[in-house]
C-alpha cells in the first residue's frame, strides 16, 4: 500500500520575444513583469524566436546582429529577475524539431484562414511589405508560433489581446493533430492577463523601440533623467503657475508616477499641487526621474553582473535549449509513431544508425 501522493504536475508555460535587441519599459509592464510572477506557479519555457525574425528580416546583415540582440534580451531577461534554474530560456533556431513540427502543422490548416488574420496584415504593413512582395513564410508565421507552442506541449500561453487569435489557431491545428492521428496535444489556453499598453515618452504612441519613444532598461540613470526631461505633459500649461490637469491621458509624467513610482503619497501631494498651479513641471520630472532611477537600479545591477560574464550567458541558453530539445524530441517521437510515416518511422533511424556509425 502506497500512501505518497504525487506532487501534481505544474502547468507549462510557453511565451517569449523576438530578439531585435534591447528591452524597454514598455516590455517590462506588458509582459516581463508577469513572466517573472508566473515562473514559481508554472513551468515556464521562454523562447528567443530568431526563426520570426527572418519572417521580416531574413537578410544576411539581419541574421548577423542577432547574436548580439540575442545576448541583450537574454541580459534584460536575466535582469529583471527570469531565473534560469526555475525557468528554461532556450533559442527557436537551435531546435530542428520546430522546423519538422512546423511543415506538418502547415499541412492542417487552410491558407484563407491565415490570410483573415489581422495581424499578419498589421506585420506586413509595419514591414513595409505588400500583397506582391508578402512572404510565404510570413502568412505562414501563426502555424509557427503553433509549432513553438505545442513542441513543449504547453498548456498556456501569456499573450496580449492582440495575440489572442494565434492560440485559438493553435488549438484547432492541435485539436486537428489529435483527431486525424491521435492524442499527442494538450490543447492550450490563452493567459490574458490585463497588460496595461505604456506609453511613449512623447505620450502620443505606445512605448516602441522603433518609434524612439523608448526607455530602455539599460539606460544608465543620465538617460533616463535626459529622457524624462523630454517627457510629454500639459502642453496648455506654459509657466508653473498655471493650473494643469494632471489626469490627462496624454500627461505621460504623471502615468510614469503612477506606474513607478512606489510613494504614492508624494505623486497625491504633485498631483494636487499641479492642480493648483503649485508645482513646476521641472520638480515632478525630477522625482519621476529619481524614482525610476530607484526603479532600474537593482536591474542594472544584475544586468552588470550578468554583462561581465559572457560564458555564463551562453552556458544558459546552452543549458536552456538542451531542455528544450529534451522536451522537443519527445514530443516528435509522439508524433511520428501517430502519424506512422514509413519513411520517418523506418528509413530515417536505420539511415541515422549508419551515419553514426560512419561517423
Ligand atoms: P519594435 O519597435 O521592433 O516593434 P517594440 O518595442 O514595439 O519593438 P514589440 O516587439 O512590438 O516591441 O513587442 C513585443 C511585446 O512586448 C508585445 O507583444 C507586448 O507584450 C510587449 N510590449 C511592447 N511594447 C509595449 C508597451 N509599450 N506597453 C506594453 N507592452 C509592450
Ligand atoms: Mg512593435
Amino acid at each position: 500500500m502506497s500512501t505518497s501522493t504525487q506532487p501534481t504536475k505544474k502547468l507549462r508555460v510557453l511565451t517569449g520575444d523576438r530578439p531585435t535587441g534591447k528591452l524597454h519599459l514598455g516590455h517590462y509592464v506588458g509582459s516581463l513583469k508577469n513572466r517573472v510572477a508566473l515562473q514559481d506557479k508554472y513551468e515556464c519555457f521562454f523562447i528567443i524566436a530568431d526563426l520570426h525574425t527572418l519572417t521580416t528580416k531574413p537578410r544576411k546583415e539581419d541574421i548577423a546582429k542577432l547574436r548580439e540582440n540575442i545576448r541583450e534580451m537574454v541580459l534584460d531577461y536575466l535582469a529583471v529577475g527570469i531565473d534560469p534554474e526555475k525557468s528554461t530560456i532556450f533559442v527557436q533556431s537551435a531546435i530542428p524539431e520546430t522546423y519538422e513540427l512546423n511543415l506538418i502543422f502547415e499541412m492542417l490548416i487552410t491558407l484563407p484562414r491565415l490570410t483573415r488574420l489581422p495581424s499578419i496584415k498589421d506585420m506586413a504593413r509595419a514591414a513595409n511589405i505588400d500583397e506582391d512582395t508578402l512572404p510565404f513564410g510570413l502568412v505562414g508565421y501563426p502555424v509557427l508560433q503553433a509549432a513553438d507552442i505545442l513542441l513543449p506541449r504547453a498548456h498556456l500561453v501569456p499573450v496580449g489581446k492582440d495575440n489572442e487569435a494565434h492560440v485559438e489557431l493553435t488549438r484547432e491545428i492541435a485539436r486537428r493533430f489529435n483527431r486525424w492521428y491521435g492524442e499527442v496535444f494538450p490543447l492550450p489556453k490563452a493567459l490574458i492577463g490585463e497588460v496595461p499598453t505604456l506609453m511613449g515618452i512623447y505620450g502620443k504612441a505606445k512605448m516602441s523601440k522603433s518609434l524612439n519613444n523608448a526607455i530602455f532598461l539599460s539606460d544608465s540613470p543620465e538617460e533616463v533623467q535626459a529622457k524624462v526631461m523630454r517627457m510629454y505633459t500639459d502642453p496648455t500649461r506654459t509657466r508653473p503657475d498655471i493650473p494643469g490637469d494632471p489626469d490627462k491621458p496624454s500627461n505621460v509624467v504623471f502615468r510614469y508616477h503612477e506606474i513607478f513610482n512606489p510613494d504614492k503619497d508624494e505623486v497625491e501631494e504633485l498631483k494636487e499641487r499641479y492642480r493648483q498651479g503649485k508645482v513646476g513641471d521641472v520638480e515632478v520630472k525630477k522625482r519621476l526621474a529619481r524614482a525610476l532611477n530607484a526603479f532600474l537600479d537593482p536591474i542594472r545591477e544584475r544586468r552588470a553582473y550578468y554583462a561581465q560574464r559572457p560564458d555564463l550567458i551562453e552556458d544558459i541558453l546552452i543549458e536552456g535549449t538542451r531542455r528544450m530539445r529534451e522536451e522537443a524530441r519527445e514530443t516528435m517521437a509522439l508524433v511520428h509513431e501517430a502519424m506512422g510515416m514509413y519513411g520517418v518511422t523506418e528509413i530515417r533511424p536505420r539511415v541515422e544508425a549508419l551515419l553514426r556509425r560512419s561517423a
